[in-house]
């Protein structure tokens, strides 16, 4: 049912230690965003320059729906919110609650800096004025990305916001009412009935009643990525957050059971979700396989975690020892890794490269989709390397104020002076020296 890929050096021959690119050899998700390109990039420009009838078009194509507007009306939401399932509701909001409380003690505030007499720099921090939140809608509603973008921009302070999700034929051409009562729930009311690459180009050109936004988040599929990455730079994004992934760093201590079933729930994503297990235990490595055995067969999308579990992107990795196996966490740099080693704690802290850590036995994934207090919007195809997870962060820009006097000038006109005629930018260096003739 999953592949191994086996690095220990009684197998590679490579000595214990010595350095080698483990990217070469790791699983990943056949998604491959350049590919993508020409086809979105139509997309993109379809968007660009006929506006709301190619977003018409398109919903009728990929989502067989037929519309004469986008705007989701008031009423809907609202009522979406008045039948929901009060057991929903209570879910939603402790993990709304959750996401505020961690995401206000993350708000950074500005910083203030005296370099001497009258010289004065701060760095301010001011929310991104408008954003558009993507929340995908074609395998599952993913409501929980409704929260997980929605409230670190409210925390955050953007004024403005706007939520696309796709079209959905049984419930007549809207969002999943789900995903709607979610928005009402966190007094989200301008929301757009917008899927795939034209949701992202919709909301970096302005589109229809879209007005145009300064920067788009949430995760997606191969259009939804590709569009970002053609549009970044009109717009600012988040990360590329394609098809999820998990790693699991686990010793001969862990839970076999426990790996077995947060391997499935990753895979039951979607059928390129990535399960990657890394362990320097033979006896787990059979032991997960026979729970695998087990527990598929009773799993609700049995037929998705077959296909996403056989897939080249998963996989269990045999390494010599913890050391090793960091090594190969932070190359393959995962959405999301999950330790279950002895001292989970001082394993996770070795750790510079994962969208996301989960510690221990008691920490699986599915803690963190919903009700962790952290984010589930992560970097995924190894990107975790340079980007990080959605967060307040993400939703603001900051800006150098320098706030220098007569006094504070002076003190450094010489160095600026000697800089610029060294660039030979003798302009720059009379712009300084005029203040300072009588
Ligand atoms: P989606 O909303 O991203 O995509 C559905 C849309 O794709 C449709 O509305 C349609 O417009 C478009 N589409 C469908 N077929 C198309 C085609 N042939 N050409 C062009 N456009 C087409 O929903 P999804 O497909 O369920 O994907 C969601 C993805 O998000 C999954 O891969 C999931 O793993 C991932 N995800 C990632 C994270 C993360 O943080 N990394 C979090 C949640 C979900």
């Amino acid at each position: 049912m999953i592949r191994r890929i086996d690095l220990r050096s009684a197998t590679t021959g490579r000595p214990a230690g010595e350095p080698f690119d483990y990217r070469t050899v790791l699983p990943r998700a056949d998604f491959d965003v350049e590919a993508a390109v020409p086809a979105t990039h139509a997309i993109c420009e379809e968007v660009r320059t006929r506006g709301l009838e190619a977003l018409y078009e398109y919903s009728a194509r990929f989502d067989g729906v037929q519309q004469t507007d986008i705007r989701v009306p008031a009423e809907a939401i609202n009522s979406a919110l008045a039948q929901l399932d009060p057991e929903i509701r209570a879910g939603l909001e402790e993990s709304i609650r959750r996401l505020r409380v961690a995401g206000e003690a993350e708000l950074e505030h500005d910083v203030v800096t005296d370099l001497g007499p009258g010289a004065r720099v701060t760095h301010r921090k001011v929310p991104v004025g408008r954003v558009g939140l993507y929340v995908p809608g074609g395998l599952a509603p993913l409501v929980s990305t409704v929260l997980m973008n929605v409230v670190p921009a409210q925390v955050a302070g953007v004024p403005s916001l706007a939520l696309a999700s796709p079209p959905q034929a049984e419930f007549g051409g809207l969002p999943h009412p789900t995903i709607l009562a979610a928005c009402a729930l966190l007094g989200v009311d301008e929301v757009y009935a917008v899927g795939g690459a034209q949701a992202i180009a919709m909301f970096a050109y302005g589109t229809g009643p879209c007005a145009r936004v300064d920067l788009v988040t949430g995760p997606g599929n191969i259009w939804v990525v590709t569009a970002k990455r053609i549009l970044k730079g009109l717009v600012g994004i988040d990360s590329e957050a394609g098809p999820t992934e998990v790693a699991i760093l686990a010793d001969d201590s862990a839970d076999a059971a426990y790996v077995a079933a947060d391997l499935v729930a990753e895979a039951e994503h979607d059928p390129l979700a990535a399960a990657v297990l890394i362990t320097d235990s033979l006896t787990l490595a059979d032991d997960v396989e026979a729970q695998l055995d087990k527990q598929v067969p009773s799993t609700g999308h049995e037929a998705r975690v077959r296909e996403a579990l056989g897939g080249n992107q998963s996989g269990i990795v045999l390494v010599d020892d913890l050391d090793q196996g960091v090594a190969v966490s932070d190359a393959y740099a995962s959405e999301h890794l999950e330790i279950h080693t002895r001292d989970a704690a001082a394993v996770a802290a070795r750790i510079t490269n994962a969208g996301a850590i989960f510690v221990g036995a008691h920490a699986p994934t599915a803690l963190g989709d919903y009700c962790a207090g952290s984010n589930h919007v992560l970097p995924t195809g190894g990107c975790a390397c340079h980007s990080s997870g959605l967060s307040v962060r993400a939703f603001t820009k900051s800006i150098h104020v320098v706030d220098y006097s007569r006094q504070g000038l002076e003190a450094v006109a010489d160095h600026v002076i000697t800089l610029a005629e060294a660039e030979d930018l003798p302009g720059h260096g009379d712009s300084v020296r005029v203040r300072f003739q009588s």
